[in-house]
């Protein structure tokens, strides 16, 4: 037994020294639900649903599948077991039997039964120019496809949204070579990962990856995943280990990257884009993988430890003791261990005598068992000496080992069991990570919707901490959209905010289509939407996922104000920005039905003789076809209302010409001008999408023949989700104006009484605002005098005070449930301003005639 030194409470170490067990696979636990799967029926749809909890339209840029299709698909692919559909054949042909719809629920439905798709296809192809003829027929005729592996993905990114083909990879499944020497292992994209590593195995290597959902998985979904798992610590990142590629691209065109080279420097690693593309630039059909040498010698401990402070110092100590030999350093919450105890499969044990609130899981793999002991026992004894462990355990034997791996690997299934899985995967510094777990957890209870029993039942905070990787799994009745606003976008901009990256290793998927933009600026999600038009034209492959090729609704109409604004202001003459926009604006029209809202502005593009209501030419709809875009009640395209410019585009000319001032401000007041109709049109939307509930059914106190269910009952309440992405538009309208006015009141201010000082302070806010003197003499022309403009402008901030608290009424008379989180800070402490009615920080400043914050 080891002892502590001078420990009274001493950490418990089953065995007697740091035993050895020797490597084999652990088994994977059972995966994929998929009687359950079975049994549920995929949703009938309309032209736009619910996808799991995001909101998409069908392009109607694909086409319908046909039995003709289907037809031809028969003669690409042999065997009738390769195709599953329900497309009924015509009458007399043979060439394929239609399938009963339970067959597709598999390919249908995801691994956590959040996303459901109603495809009538599945195409199970066994070799690469089946797949590349595949792709041939669907690019010519505009057939939307999804790629799909062992369907173990958790965004929602394998599963079709809508009727997309299915191309199903597990039919390619052979093992091209494996050179023993070298150690490189060349395979099809569908052989299952734990499958390779079996086979390897016996020879003496291992694959360079490793997670819970090995057995189910395909090497060619890890890749498109760029997957992380639990060796990732020692071996890294996909981006490294594969060698080369196979990949077809989505006109049928097969690249062959397959090197089994190490080194090759001739020209750009195209290989690079296709790892973690997530199926939507090309179907991966051929992988060329490094595989490490297996480790003879593996140890595996968990300790328990007693805060997250002693989880990274542990971290710490570990790799300095014994950081050549470390292959994984896991920790999981004592919420997480629970949930394991409670829910994983039978056959996971609680080593330990007490609960603790964290535990950490290290393995050790070498090739010297002695060595590796040796180093273990010391940092064991260490550990224990410093009282950094409140207890441990050490595998002593194979079963062991696997025993405490299913500690941690069996989280994500128990949680699966226990309810429905609201999944986070984030990067971020280690030292922030668990301060996210506590904040959920704070938030939840502030909301009251957490604990025993109550929707959100549980917040498991576990990940892989070498890699710096954060999993938070939040364990909820159902997958109710009021408990993903209380969570979101709170999660991504906290994660933002430190830096971090809202997907480490799962990837965007559907789930996180439209939040890259936490992680990455515009202008890389620029170049990846230019990188996806050059290999999918036409937008087929997996599409209303990962990166749109096209620009969005909401990038349209922020491109389209952005354009107006900046334009008028700098008294440019509007046909440059027509110009520039008309594209953008034919393709908005039909697709974001911004002519309900923009067609006053548009009037004026009409004047410069462009015609701006021309549907797009075939060449511009090839260029911006499929028109989607993921859509978000209240934020979505149809509502969305202007996005003011930043003040950057603002200058002082602007704001001393009075009449052009006041004109900036009527724009900007659209959205509060016409805000009862696009509440009503939000919840006429909300309806049709099934998104609202009604206020009776909500509110047990609120009787449906009441006067106030009577003047509602016409629009149903949205949900808290539509009301927040609603609530947020409205405040950047708000703050937006409210900086239009300040900053031309400081203009103005400076205007009235100049001084030397002046001049810097304007440079910093505009570097074309130099009072030189032939500027000076331009403003003392100007129409209106500095001290009437003065007024004026301070007037402003008393005419926002009236218009804001009366869209603030017309918006909580509709969204009576919500109420909003304004982060901490000015930013929060105006937003809470704006929420109460009251005067913002500047606002009163302005009224007390204190200088401007
Ligand atoms: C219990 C459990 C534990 C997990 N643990 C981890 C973990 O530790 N680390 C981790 O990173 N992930 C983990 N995952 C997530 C998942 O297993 C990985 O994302 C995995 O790499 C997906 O592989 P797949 O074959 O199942 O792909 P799928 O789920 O079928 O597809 C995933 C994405 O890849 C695309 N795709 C699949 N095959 C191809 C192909 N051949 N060519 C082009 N595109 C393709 C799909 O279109 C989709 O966008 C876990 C999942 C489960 C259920």
């Amino acid at each position: 037994m080891l002892q502590p030194a001078s420990r009274p409470a001493a950490p418990r170490i089953i065995g007697t020294s740091a035993a050895t067990a020797t490597y084999s696979t652990r088994a994977s636990p059972s995966l994929v639900p998929r009687a359950a799967l079975r049994a549920a029926q995929p949703h009938l749809a309309g032209p736009s649903l619910r996808r799991g909890l995001a909101t998409v339209a069908r392009s109607d840029a694909f086409a319908n599948l046909t039995s003709a299709d289907v037809e031809a698909f028969a003669k690409i692919l042999p065997s009738p077991s390769q195709i599953l559909t329900t497309i009924a054949p015509e009458s007399g042909s043979a060439s394929y039997q239609p399938v009963d719809p339970s067959e597709l629920d598999t390919f249908n439905n995801d691994w956590m039964n959040k996303y459901h798709g109603r495809s009538q296809l599945v195409l199970k192809p066994k070799t690469t120019s089946e797949v590349s003829e595949i792709m041939k027929y669907c690019h010519a005729k505009n057939i939307a496809v999804v790629p799909q592996g062992g369907n173990t993905g958790l965004v929602g990114g394998g599963v079709p949204v809508f009727d997309e083909v299915v191309v199903q990879l597990g039919g390619l499944n052979k093992i091209r070579s494996f050179d023993e020497v070298a150690g490189t292992l060349v395979c099809d994209a569908g052989c299952i990962l734990e499958s390779l590593d079996n086979h390897i195995g016996e020879k003496g290597y291992m694959m360079p990856l490793d997670l819970g959902a090995k057995g189910s998985c395909h090497i060619g979904g890890n890749v498109a995943t760029n997957a992380g798992g639990l060796r990732f610590l020692r071996y890294g990142s996909l981006h490294g280990t594969v060698l080369g590629l196979e990949v077809v691209l989505p006109d049928g065109t097969v690249m062959d990257t397959l090197s089994t080279l190490r080194k090759d420097n001739t020209g750009f690693d195209l290989k690079q884009l296709f790892i973690g593309s997530e199926g939507t630039i090309g179907l991966i059909t051929g992988v060329a993988i490094a595989t490490p040498r297996r480790p003879s010698a593996v140890n595996v401990a968990v300790f328990a430890l007693d805060s997250y402070d002693a989880v990274q110092t542990v971290f710490g100590q570990v790799k300095k003791h014994c950081g050549e030999i470390l292959s994984a350093f896991e920790f999981f919450d004592q919420t997480s261990f629970d949930v394991v105890q409670k829910h994983a499969t039978a056959g996971v044990r609680d080593p330990f005598e007490a609960r603790h609130p964290f535990y950490v899981l290290i393995e050790t793999s070498g090739s010297n068992k002695d060595h590796d002991d040796e180093k273990l026992q010391l940092l064991l004894e260490h550990l224990m000496e410093e009282g950094m462990i409140q207890d441990g355990v050490l595998a002593q034997d194979e079963t062991q080992l696997q025993g405490l791996w299913a500690l941690r690997e069996s989280i994500p299934e128990a949680a699966g069991k226990m309810g429905k899985v609201f999944k986070y995967d984030l990067s971020m510094p280690i030292d922030k990570m668990y301060a996210l777990v506590q904040d959920m957890r704070t938030r939840f209870d502030e909301h009251g919707v957490h604990g025993e029993g109550n929707d959100v039942g549980a917040v498991c905070g576990y990940g892989h901490i070498g890699d710096g990787n954060l999993h938070i799994n939040i364990v909820a009745k159902s997958y109710d959209p009021k408990i993903e606003s209380i969570i979101e976008p709170y999660i991504y901009e906290w994660t933002s905010n430190v830096k971090g990256s809202v997907s480490a290793e799962h990837g965007l998927g559907l789930m996180k289509a439209t939040k890259i933009g936490y992680t990455k600026t515009p202008e890389s999600i620029e170049y990846m939407k230019k990188i996806k038009n050059v290999f999918d034209p036409k937008g087929i492959l997996n599409p209303y996922k990962y990166i749109q090729k096209i620009t969005t609704c909401a990038a349209a109409h922020r491109r389209y104000h952005h354009l107006l604004f900046t334009q008028r202001l700098r008294h440019q003459i509007i046909g440059r920005a027509a110009a520039h926009f008309r594209k953008d604006q034919a393709w908005s029209y039909k697709t974001c039905g911004m002519s309900t809202w923009v067609s006053p502005s548009m009037s004026r593009f009409n004047r410069s003789g462009t015609s701006s209501h021309s549907e797009p030419d075939s060449s511009e709809r090839s260029a911006f076809a499929p028109e989607y875009e993921p859509v978000q009640l209240g934020s979505s395209s149809v509502l969305k209302p202007l996005t003011p410019p930043s003040v950057s585009n603002l200058t002082p000319s602007t704001c001393l010409a009075i009449g052009e001032f006041k004109e900036l401000l009527r724009q900007y007041r659209q959205l509060d001008d016409g805000i009862t109709t696009r509440l009503n049109r939000s919840f006429a939307r909300s309806r049709a999408l099934g998104q609202s509930s009604s206020p009776s059914l909500l509110s047990s106190s609120t009787n449906s023949a009441s006067s106030v269910d009577l003047g509602t009952s016409t629009y149903a309440t949205p949900q808290p989700a539509a009301c927040a992405a609603f609530w947020r538009e409205l405040v950047d309208v708000w703050i937006g104006r409210e900086e239009v006015v300040r900053f031309c009141i400081k203009v103005a201010d400076q205007t009235s009484n100049p001084n030397p000082a002046v001049g810097s302070t304007d440079q910093r806010l505009d570097a074309d605002f130099v009072p030189t003197s032939s500027k000076q003499d331009r403003w003392s022309r100007a129409e209106n005098t500095a001290e009437t403009l003065n007024r004026q402008l301070h007037n402003e901030l008393k005419v926002e005070s009236i218009i804001r608290a009366r869209s603030l009424d017309a918006f909580k008379s509709r969204c009576r449930f919500f109420t909003p989180s304004p982060p901490a800070g000015p930013e929060g402490d105006r937003e809470r301003a704006m929420w109460l009615g009251i005067p913002t920080p500047a606002a009163r400043a302005s009224q007390q005639g204190a200088p401007l914050p």
